[in-house]
């Protein structure tokens, strides 16, 4: 539904998302290889504002990960709209900048300025929370003023507007196949209570749902447009937070992927104990889920517990990944180091981790305390919370060294992307994995766009990868074995993915990008890049 507050004005509203910090999810350097892929992933909660609006507002959308805003179009709006989370935080103060030279209004929304609104003294108007009864309220008092306020004015949601009455994100207003993966969320919310994390406390603990129409609905419109990505990306912080929502969703994703003859392939967010639940693997295999992000964070049982994270030693962990696996669910795995928990040992059981696991794609991150979190209260309580930061790589006085905690996250990520190990991972999946993927037609897919990106990225991995980087000779071990059992497209993928991750992990090793998503070490506030795998659902993100 959109906006149900009467309007009598015309309006022009500038949506503007800011950019990303690079990071081991972004895939940025993997652009290139593609033929007009510019960012990672379109941002859900900016474009689901975007469709709220009232149909008479006219709006303009820009993310900063694929173009700057201009000075046209800040001309041009009324309004200027934001929407970030914390690591977009330079960015947002970026754009409220420009917009202010401008002369324009401003309005802040999202995850960051929901956690923390003290952090955004200069936006004029702040919407606090999800889309709800706060934003009608913002949209009435916009639509009757254009005049500056005396001070900054928030609009607090008391009551969210359920999920069922979400309108399809504005998809209208972006080109999708200037995307890597697409996006789409069917819940918001988490029943756990992991130490560290925002999520239950920005979007409750109970799970609200999108109906199965609303969902297969985007999906349409997702193929309305004659270049969207072929892989969409749940974004969902837990797709299984409501297990009976899940399967009862999966059916009509199959039917849905059969009625089309199957033109997309799924990723997801959920915990380890999806391992537990064969019905709803046997489904998602079916429905085409080929990738599953699991926020691991530690192999260390202790550590889980400490972070009250429980959940993903409800079956050992070897185990559930291999059972995932079995399901040709390829794993990517988050891992924290500076835990409280962290000891001389935890380097060499990471490590461990890494090589049994077989996983290809790990996030290896330093933690970072957020606002809203159990960890917060905590860390702020025992003094430990770094206000002032002097550039470090996390706001967290660590038990152990920084330096020592640093070198450690250095030598995890050297390790986890050497080229050698980082190919034995991806030939390992080849029969672990992708062997157990279910053969389905290619009718769907067959389009003469899609074939010449695939003749355009074939080329491309060949010339990089296959003949100009120095570890072709990894890539081709992995490659040649993916061809004899008729994996083309796996040999691409790992193609691809592979070249962001050896080339970002070298830039953080000599020290020109972050340890931490979080860290406020010198951030580019310029370059169009693309964004983390994360993805929220108040204002804007
Ligand atoms: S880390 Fe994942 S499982 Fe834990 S509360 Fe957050 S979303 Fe839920």
């Amino acid at each position: 539904m959109r906006c149900p507050t009467s309007i009598s004005n015309r309006r022009r509203v500038l949506c503007v998302f800011p950019a990303y910090t690079p990071s081991f999810g972004t895939f940025s350097h993997s652009y290139r290889l593609l033929p007009r892929v510019r960012a990672f992933m379109p941002p859900q909660g900016l474009l689901l504002i975007a469709a709220y609006l009232p149909p008479s507002w006219l709006v303009r959308f820009i993310d900063e990960n694929i173009t700057p805003a201009t000075a046209g179009d800040f001309a041009w709006a009324d309004f200027v709209f934001v929407s970030g989370m914390h690591i977009q935080a330079p960015q947002i103060h970026d754009i409220a900048r420009r917009a202010k030279r401008a002369g324009k209004l401003t309005v802040l929304g999202g995850a960051s300025v929901s956690g923390s609104p003290e952090l955004y003294p200069e936006f004029d108007y702040l919407h606090i929370g999800e889309i709800g009864d706060g934003t009608d309220r913002l949209i009435a008092f916009l639509d009757q003023s254009v005049a500056p306020p005396q001070a900054q004015m928030r609009f607090e949601t008391n009551e969210r507007l359920p999920l069922c009455d979400f309108p399809p994100p504005a998809y209208d207003l972006i080109r999708l196949d200037h995307y890597l993966i697409g996006s789409l969320q069917f819940s918001s919310g988490c029943p756990y209570r992991c130490e560290f994390c925002d999520i239950p406390a920005l979007y409750g603990r109970q799970p609200r749902l999108k109906r199965h129409e609303q969902v297969t609905a985007e999906l349409d419109e997702m193929l309305k447009q004659p270049g969207h990505p072929s892989v969409v990306y749940f974004v969902d912080d837990n797709f299984i937070g409501n297990r009976k929502a899940a399967r009862e969703l999966l059916p009509h994703l199959i039917d849905w992927q059969r009625r089309h003859d199957y033109p997309l392939q799924f990723a997801c967010e959920a915990t380890l104990n999806l391992a537990k639940q064969p019905e709803i693997l046997s489904l998602m295999r079916r429905a085409q889920f080929l990738t599953v992000f699991v926020g691991i964070e530690t192999p260390e049982t202790d550590a889980l517990k400490a972070m009250r994270k429980e959940h993903n030693s409800a079956l050992p962990m070897m185990e559930a990944i291999k059972t995932l696996n079995s399901y040709g669910l390829e794993v990517t795995s988050g891992i924290i180091l500076g835990l409280d928990t962290d000891t001389a040992d935890t380097e060499s059981r990471i490590k461990e981790f890494i090589d049994l696991s077989e996983i290809p794609i790990l996030t290896i991150n330093l933690l970072q305390a957020l606002p809203r979190t159990p960890l917060w209260d905590r860390l702020k309580r025992d003094g430990r919370l770094i206000v002032n930061d002097q550039g470090l790589e996390s706001n967290v006085r660590f038990l152990r060294s920084y330096d020592e905690v640093v070198a450690t996250w250095r030598r995890c990520v050297a390790y986890a992307y050497d080229p050698e190990r980082l190919f034995a991972r991806f030939t390992h999946q080849i029969d672990a994995t992708y062997a157990h993927r279910m053969n389905v037609p290619v009718r769907g897919k067959l389009t003469i766009r899609n074939l010449r990106e695939a003749v355009v990225l074939g080329f491309n991995v060949l010339l990089w990868i296959g003949l100009l980087s120095n570890y072709r000779r990894s890539f081709w071990r992995a490659a040649r074995r993916a061809l004899k059992r008729g994996q083309i497209d796996a040999a691409l993928g790992m193609g691809l993915v592979a070249y962001h991750l050896i080339r970002f992990s070298r830039d953080a090793l000599r020290g020109d990008q972050n340890a931490s998503f979080y860290s406020t070490r010198s951030r580019a506030l310029t370059p169009p890049v693309g964004p983390q795998l994360e993805d929220a659902t108040t204002l804007g993100q």
